[in-house]
């Protein structure tokens, strides 16, 4: 039986999504990742724990309203940092995260990354959109993040949606113990995954681990016949030499047997700087300069064309969609 009364933080759940996955979708974005990649485009996704992002010019002034110092624990010595009338930042060191600042604030200066859900919660969203999934062969996608680091959670809404016969997809990085995708994979019915980078050490150096536990993973994940989509995301300078390709390539048609049903190159976007900002973390792409569209358009096409002399089902960006 299900626990449909678990618990556990979601980020956002975004409706009549369409590049993860098949067809129309319900997109659960889910908090904490075991990676740090150098270019994430959802920063809210990262920490495992709820947390408060900051939006100063929202702050309608503490003359005015002032709530949220009032709400904070902390007292007088609050986490809140303040200037010229507004609140700019949290003092992460004094900060409890009780996020009691955020739910006083009426302005949305102060916003919650990390909401408390229940697994019946999360599924009765799903099941809103049942109607476009039938006409579009769309479903449920889990994101983050990596929805296994909560995998028990993840798992009971993954069983919970397979429950109402809706498709289901697992968005994961693969950093995670073997057995536990061996546990999650029977309520899943496509795998979508990331190869960011063949080298061990540069792999650790952008995203904070190596990916020897990751291509294993996927290797695994191949093997059981799993439908399964990989992600290349094309970042200038950092992976997209041909000689990178190449050995993804010999890894997909070597340890994979080419069972995939699709490679995406994806273009690299600088997103999600604001929300960076608002948590205090620092981007480290904030001084990279990426070229211009018309050129990384033409490198990720010739990746592309590369990809298939192996064989491999290479597509630029991911609208053209594989069933599975
Ligand atoms: S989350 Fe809690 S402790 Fe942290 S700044 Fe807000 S009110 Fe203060
Ligand atoms: S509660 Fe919100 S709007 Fe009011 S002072 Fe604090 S940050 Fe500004």
């Amino acid at each position: 039986m299900t626990d449909l009364n678990k618990q556990g933080y979601v980020t956002n759940i975004q409706r009549y999504t369409i590049h993860d996955g098949p067809g129309i979708r319900t997109e659960v974005f889910l908090k904490g990742c075991p990676l740090n990649c150098k270019w994430c485009s959802n920063p809210e996704c990262i920490r495992p724990a709820p947390e408060v992002g900051v939006y100063p010019d929202r702050c309608i002034g503490l003359d005015k309203c002032g709530f949220c110092l009032s709400a904070c624990p902390a007292g007088e010595i609050s986490a809140l940092k303040t200037e010229n009338n507004r609140v700019m930042a949290i003092n992460r060191g004094s900060c409890t995260a009780c996020l009691s600042c955020a739910k006083a604030c009426p302005a949305n200066a102060l916003i919650t990354w990390g909401k408390l859900y229940t697994v019946q919660e999360v599924v009765d969203a799903v099941l809103e959109d049942v109607p476009f999934y039938n006409k579009s062969g769309g479903g449920v996608t889990l994101s983050g993040g990596d929805p296994l680091i909560q995998w028990e959670f993840s798992l009971a809404i993954l069983k919970e949606c397979k429950e109402h016969g809706i498709h289901t997809c697992l968005e994961t990085e693969h950093h995670i113990s073997p057995g536990i995708l061996n546990i999650v994979y029977p309520s899943v019915d496509l795998v979508i995954t990331d190869i960011k980078h063949m080298d061990p050490q540069k792999h650790r150096v952008y995203t904070g681990v190596d990916n020897k536990l990751i291509l294993h993973n996927i290797a695994e994940t191949a093997k059981k016949e799993m439908p399964l989509v990989i992600r290349i995301p094309v970042i200038p300078g950092h992976n997209d030499s041909r000689e990178n390709i190449e050995a993804t390539a010999r890894f997909i048609v070597g340890s994979l047997k080419n069972r995939v049903l699709q490679v995406q190159l994806l273009p690299y976007r600088q997103l999600g700087i604001e929300k960076y900002r608002s948590l205090g973390i620092p981007y480290g792409m904030e001084d990279f300069q990426p070229p211009e569209r018309e050129i990384w358009e033409k490198n990720i096409l010739s990746l592309a064309e590369l990809l298939k002399t192996y064989g491999i089902p290479a597509v630029a960006g991911s609208s053209s969609r594989p069933s599975g």
